[in-house]
């Protein structure tokens, strides 16, 4: 047994400063009191006054450590993007492949089966994002690669077996059946690279649309006579919104407005990263193209925004320090959160009995001290 204590320890009802954790093997077992005698007899970690958040969970990591998921979707570029974003308190993560064509898609699935399946720390799923787009919104993605999603496509992307599956998908582009059918099988989809009409996302949202990718950004944008999908997404109290917090992506002001749109519950963070995060490049190849990273974001040669620089430490900070969020606030949208929109609430981004011991612990300047993945810490 494992006694984590000293720490300010965010639980369901807030932070609580006078509470241990003690972790059993890949699980928490208890949250208790420092008398507790469980806690005399545990292996004591003292966390000198840290900030203990559950393990960030994020939906949308294309790269790390200067490896690009599309480049080789392999296991070992999926073991380097993880160990490059756990440096940033990232526990749990869906390795992202943006557009590519089918074979590629397969391998990225198989990929990260065998990672799952190998125990690499932190993958939980993938995240395919695209090519089933819309292509007047599809930033930097090739638009070459953009085609409609037929049943050969809804039979590959049911396929993972291990983990969760998320698709990014522009849902004008699709049929009604085919995103039911897919959801139906345990796919999350979320509405992304869309142009979409206000109806048309509200729409896909009664067919298994649970969310939306980046909002804001690769979206029809709101406009007070046409909402689009960015207006549908606020207007829907149930979706899901994942959100770029780097201050770049999308206006400080304007994220203040959606976050104070609809409940908290429904927002999460996502890094959106690409190879330069957790290494000193300042430059990578995107399918051919050169992306240059300067001043905290990452642009393809005509300025376009291609993926972010950002990790999912420093986005936690921006929504403090930025949007002016509480951080109990900032740390769920970074945990909790996006753990029930891949369906995954009951057993990760909480700090409680029975759920799995991914934490990290922050000082008092939010950068990250520790880390632990299913009870192995880092
Ligand atoms: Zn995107």
């Amino acid at each position: 047994m494992l006694a984590l204590a000293n720490a300010r320890v965010l639980l369901d009802d807030g932070f609580a400063g006078d509470k241990v954790v003690l972790i059993d093997g890949t699980k928490i077992a208890a949250v208790v009191d420092a008398t507790d005698p469980r806690v005399a007899k545990a292996e004591r970690h003292d966390l000198a006054g840290a900030w203990l958040l559950p393990g960030f969970v994020d939906c949308q990591v294309n790269g790390g450590g200067g490896a690009l998921f599309n480049d080789a979707p392999t296991v070992e570029t999926i073991r380097t993007i993880g160990a490059a974003h756990r440096r940033f308190g990232t526990t749990a993560f869906l390795p992202t492949l943006i557009s590519e064509d089918f074979s590629m898609i397969a391998r990225a699935l198989k990929a990260v089966r065998h990672a799952i399946e190998s125990g690499v720390p932190g993958v939980i799923g993938v995240h395919i994002e695209g090519p089933f787009i819309n292509e007047a919104r599809r930033g930097v993605h090739d638009a070459a690669m953009i085609r409609d999603l037929d049943t050969r496509d809804v039979a590959l992307l049911s396929s993972l077996g291990a983990g969760c599956t998320l698709v990014t998908l522009a849902p004008e582009m699709t049929t009604p059946a085919t995103l039911r059918h897919l959801a139906m099988e345990g796919v999350v989809l979320s509405a992304g690279h869309t142009d979409g009409t206000y109806e048309e996302i509200t729409e896909s949202f009664r067919n298994g649309v649970r969310g939306v990718t980046h909002l804001f950004n690769a979206m029809s944008p709101m406009h007070h006579r046409t909402p689009g999908a960015a207006g549908a997404a606020l207007a829907d109290p149930d979706c899901w919104c994942g959100i770029i917090v780097d201050g770049v992506h999308v206006h400080p002001a304007v994220l203040r407005i959606a976050l104070a749109a609809k409940r908290a519950e429904r927002f999460m963070l996502v890094t959106d990263a690409m190879p330069s995060v957790g290494s000193d490049q300042d430059w990578f190849m995107l399918q051919g193209r050169r992306i240059r990273v300067q001043d905290g974001i990452c642009v393809d040669e005509n300025g376009t925004l291609a993926g972010a620089a950002v990790d999912m430490a420093t986005s936690v900070r921006n929504c403090v320090q930025m949007l002016g969020l509480p951080l109990a606030r900032a740390a769920r949208m970074a945990s909790t959160y996006p753990a029930e929109f891949l369906g995954l609430g009951a057993e990760l981004g909480r700090i409680a009995p029975g759920y799995r011991a991914s934490l990290v612990a922050m000082d008092s300047g939010l950068e990250v001290t520790r880390t632990w993945i299913d009870g192995a810490a880092a």
